[in-house]
């Protein structure tokens, strides 16, 4: 419902305890804001990889009795927002197979941007495709691997693909971990009551107890077994990409994600934010949750007080169903509400993270206005967002994004908002360990770390003519959205 970047998924294993189906159950519950539309894990004993997997929440995906089903000491699992493929629950994963090399399943986080290539490869040379997702390609590229041994065909199979990836992957005795040799997808490492443990992010170990290690590194295999860890460095060192939009939005701000504090980073940007783009005004209120720990990084470095001005229903489902054609059009008060009390006659600076569209920001700031204050001041605690992802992110396509078709003043007439302002791109990479050197912003610049195919780079040839600093003479008519029409009365 609200205008963001989609998470793409998340992934968790673990080696070496007896109770691996519970603890990666209990992972991909603290992995669920990376992937809400199916989930599934599959564990082995040794002998026999079982799997199990549904459409929905964790919770509602898994039960104890289906967790039963599932013993052994070695688990894998997965939490999907579908990025590539549609939706169904054949392309839920784990994808769990028997092949040359023994039984293997596998779950990936992000974006092969030469799937399709590879797929049609394959299919014209007698393979059959069970999904529609570009996970599976690896699959196939495994299993047709005429490597001997488990480890040399999961190399040769990931050294056949591009783009983005965070795998993990299990054999009936060992579980792989993988990152891309740009590390854009996170992956960390982690110790648990003797056991071995990865997840997408550490608040998947922090709910079970486990100590954090390090991350994988760009690039890196680990293989983790009865035996221990062996960490192999298969690919040619690559420029890292690591996704700055991590620490912006997608990851929990209590995890660490690329060797940094979410939280920090975010808190950060919000200092940055007021520094770079000042403003008077009385109070500074998040757009909850995603734009609280910038807010908190704004008001310490303004001065200006936070106050908590906007109330979030965090029960709301992942479906609203609007009651009657009537009096429908709810909006964003379904999830948002304002506190008359904190914004009344008051110079209002609102923090949010990002925005997409601007359809939703729009609302939240009319919102605002209806609640009493006096000025609204929109602050942006990362760049204008003017380019699609194609790294495991579900982005709308260029046309969508409102700042790619837009002015900076003509956004903020469109929001209705007093003033407009982002933080820089040179005060986002500021902000984080490395820098630019180390991370992707291509959703900021339109620049891309890995090339993609032939008909995505032509459609984003053409799109990218445009910037947004571009007179509007010389942008096209925007399909989305209509500035003349009131898309949504909030
Ligand atoms: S394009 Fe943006 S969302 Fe995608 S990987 Fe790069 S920084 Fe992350």
């Amino acid at each position: 419902m609200l205008d963001k970047f989609r998470d793409e998924c998340g992934v968790f294993g673990i080696v070496g305890h007896a109770e691996a189906a519970n603890l990666a159950y209990l992972g991909l519950y603290a992995l669920q804001h990376r992937g809400q539309e199916s989930a599934g894990i599959a564990a082995s004993d040794g002998s026999v990889v079982r799997h199990r997997k549904a459409m929905g929440y964790v919770n509602e995906a898994f039960d104890a009795e289906a967790l039963a089903t599932l013993p052994g000491h070695l688990a894998i699992g997965h939490v999907r927002y579908s990025t590539a493929g549609e939706s169904r629950l054949a392309n839920a994963q784990p994808i769990v197979v028997d092949s040359v090399h023994g039984e293997f399943a596998i779950c990936h986080n992000g974006n092969l941007v030469n799937a399709s290539d590879v797929r049609d490869a394959l299919v014209r040379e007698g393979a059959i495709f069970q999904t529609s997702s570009d996970t599976e390609v690896v699959v196939h590229l495994f299993a047709r691997s005429r490597e001997e041994s488990t480890e040399k065909a999961v190399i040769d199979a990931l050294s056949q693909v591009r783009g983005a990836f965070s795998f993990v992957m299990m054999s009936r005795d060992r579980v792989f971990g993988v990152r891309d040799p740009h590390g854009f997808r996170p992956l960390v490492l982690g110790r648990f009551d003797g056991a071995w443990v990865l997840g997408s992010e550490t608040c998947a170990l922090d709910l079970i107890g486990a100590t954090y290690e390090r991350d994988v590194e760009p690039g890196e295999l680990v293989v983790l077994s009865a035996a221990g860890i062996k960490s192999i460095k298969p690919f040619l060192p690559a420029a890292q990409a690591q996704c700055i939009f991590e620490h912006v939005y997608f990851a929990r701000p209590d995890s660490y994600v690329f060797g940094e504090s979410v939280n920090e980073v975010r808190t950060g940007l919000g200092r940055r934010l007021a520094r770079e783009r000042p403003v008077e005004a009385d109070v500074v209120v998040p757009v909850p949750d995603s734009g609280v720990c910038a807010a908190v990084g704004f008001a310490e470095a303004s001065g200006i007080p936070m106050r908590f001005g906007l109330i979030r229903n965090h029960y709301v489902g992942r479906t609203f169903i609007e009651p009657r054609q009537s009096i429908r059009h709810f909006g964003v008060r379904v999830k948002l509400n304002p506190v008359r009390s904190i914004i009344e006659g008051q110079r209002v600076v609102l923090v949010d993270d990002s925005i997409v569209r601007g359809t939703t920001s729009r609302k939240i700031v009319r919102m605002v206005r209806s609640a009493g204050a006096r000025e609204v001041h929109m602050r942006i605690s990362c760049p204008p967002t003017i380019s699609p992802c194609f790294y495991g992110v579900d982005t709308p396509r260029r046309s969508e994004l409102i700042a790619a078709t837009h002015s900076l003043e003509e956004i903020r007439k469109y929001l209705d908002a007093d003033s407009l302002a982002y933080l820089s791109l040179e005060g986002l990479t500021a902000g984080v360990k490395g820098g630019a050197s180390k991370y992707c912003t291509s959703c900021y610049t339109g620049t891309y770390p890995v090339v993609f195919p032939r008909d995505e780079a032509a459609y984003l040839q053409l799109a990218l003519k445009l910037s947004p600093e571009s007179p509007a003479a010389e942008r096209p008519e925007p399909l989305v959205p209509v500035f003349d029409k009131d898309p949504v009365t909030s």
